[in-house]
Protein backbone atom coordinates (compact mmCIF):
# COMPACT_ATOMS: atom_id res chain seq x y z
CA UNK A 1 0.00 0.00 0.00
CA UNK A 2 1.12 3.61 -0.78
CA UNK A 3 1.83 5.99 2.46
CA UNK A 4 -1.34 7.81 0.98
CA UNK A 5 -4.68 5.22 0.41
CA UNK A 6 -6.43 7.67 -1.14
CA UNK A 7 -4.06 9.00 -3.78
CA UNK A 8 -5.92 6.97 -6.59
CA UNK A 9 -9.46 7.03 -5.34
CA UNK A 10 -12.10 9.78 -6.17
CA UNK A 11 -14.35 9.45 -2.55
CA UNK A 12 -16.50 11.76 -1.04
CA UNK A 13 -14.58 13.51 2.42
CA UNK A 14 -15.15 11.43 5.44
CA UNK A 15 -15.75 8.06 3.12
CA UNK A 16 -13.78 4.95 4.19
CA UNK A 17 -12.29 3.18 1.34
CA UNK A 18 -10.30 0.76 2.57
CA UNK A 19 -9.58 -1.19 6.49
CA UNK A 20 -6.57 0.05 8.65
CA UNK A 21 -6.19 3.76 6.65
CA UNK A 22 -7.00 5.62 10.34
CA UNK A 23 -3.17 6.98 10.57
CA UNK A 24 -3.82 9.20 6.93
CA UNK A 25 -6.84 10.84 8.84
CA UNK A 26 -5.62 13.42 11.23
CA UNK A 27 -8.67 14.72 12.77
CA UNK A 28 -7.26 16.82 14.93
CA UNK A 29 -7.25 19.24 11.93
CA UNK A 30 -10.96 20.51 12.90
CA UNK A 31 -10.77 19.99 16.26
CA UNK A 32 -13.02 23.28 17.95
CA UNK A 33 -11.68 21.89 22.05
CA UNK A 34 -8.91 20.15 23.03
CA UNK A 35 -8.83 17.69 26.16
CA UNK A 36 -5.70 18.96 28.94
CA UNK A 37 -4.64 16.56 31.61
CA UNK A 38 -4.01 17.53 34.83
CA UNK A 39 -0.96 15.05 35.62
CA UNK A 40 -1.79 16.12 39.14
CA UNK A 41 -5.34 14.46 39.31
CA UNK A 42 -4.58 11.15 36.67
CA UNK A 43 -4.57 8.09 38.66
CA UNK A 44 -3.49 6.19 35.08
CA UNK A 45 -6.55 4.43 34.87
CA UNK A 46 -6.73 4.39 31.00
CA UNK A 47 -10.02 4.86 30.48
CA UNK A 48 -9.56 7.47 28.31
CA UNK A 49 -7.86 5.25 25.96
CA UNK A 50 -10.42 3.07 26.24
CA UNK A 51 -12.98 5.30 25.29
CA UNK A 52 -11.15 7.11 23.15
CA UNK A 53 -13.00 6.67 19.57
CA UNK A 54 -9.87 7.85 17.63
CA UNK A 55 -7.09 6.14 19.86
CA UNK A 56 -5.55 9.41 20.32
CA UNK A 57 -5.01 9.17 24.34
CA UNK A 58 -2.22 6.69 25.28
CA UNK A 59 -0.15 6.07 27.98
CA UNK A 60 2.87 8.21 27.94
CA UNK A 61 4.82 6.89 30.46
CA UNK A 62 4.62 3.98 33.37
CA UNK A 63 0.81 5.86 34.84
CA UNK A 64 0.44 9.31 33.08
CA UNK A 65 -1.50 9.96 29.76
CA UNK A 66 -1.31 12.21 27.02
CA UNK A 67 -3.14 13.09 23.73
CA UNK A 68 -2.25 12.68 20.34
CA UNK A 69 -3.00 16.26 18.72
CA UNK A 70 -2.79 14.81 15.61
CA UNK A 71 -5.91 12.27 15.88
CA UNK A 72 -7.91 14.04 18.56
CA UNK A 73 -11.06 15.48 17.57
CA UNK A 74 -12.08 17.38 20.45
CA UNK A 75 -15.29 15.33 21.25
CA UNK A 76 -14.62 15.29 24.94
CA UNK A 77 -15.48 11.77 25.50
CA UNK A 78 -12.39 11.24 27.71
CA UNK A 79 -13.21 14.01 29.77
CA UNK A 80 -16.68 12.94 30.33
CA UNK A 81 -14.89 9.25 31.21
CA UNK A 82 -12.56 10.53 33.46
CA UNK A 83 -13.21 9.17 36.91
CA UNK A 84 -10.83 11.80 38.43
CA UNK A 85 -11.95 14.72 36.21
CA UNK A 86 -8.42 15.25 36.05
CA UNK A 87 -9.44 16.16 31.50
CA UNK A 88 -10.00 20.00 30.77
CA UNK A 89 -11.57 20.33 27.28
CA UNK A 90 -10.17 24.28 26.26
CA UNK A 91 -11.25 25.92 23.61
CA UNK A 92 -8.80 25.80 20.52
CA UNK A 93 -9.22 29.58 20.38
CA UNK A 94 -9.00 30.34 23.86
S1 LIG B 1 -9.15 8.63 32.35
FE1 LIG B 1 -8.35 10.35 33.57
S2 LIG B 1 -7.36 9.40 35.35
FE2 LIG B 1 -7.65 7.79 33.81
S3 LIG B 1 -5.71 7.75 32.63
FE3 LIG B 1 -7.11 9.14 31.54
S4 LIG B 1 -6.64 11.19 32.35
FE4 LIG B 1 -5.77 9.70 33.78
S1 LIG C 1 -11.39 14.56 22.96
FE1 LIG C 1 -12.22 12.71 21.93
S2 LIG C 1 -10.77 12.29 20.26
FE2 LIG C 1 -9.72 13.68 21.70
S3 LIG C 1 -8.59 12.33 23.10
FE3 LIG C 1 -10.59 12.78 24.05
S4 LIG C 1 -11.91 11.06 23.42
FE4 LIG C 1 -10.12 11.07 22.04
Amino acid sequence: MSSDPYENLSISTGAVAQPNTSLVNKTGSWRQFRPVIDADACIGCGQCDTYCPDQAAKQVDDQLYGIDLDYCKGCGICAEECPTDAIEMIREDS
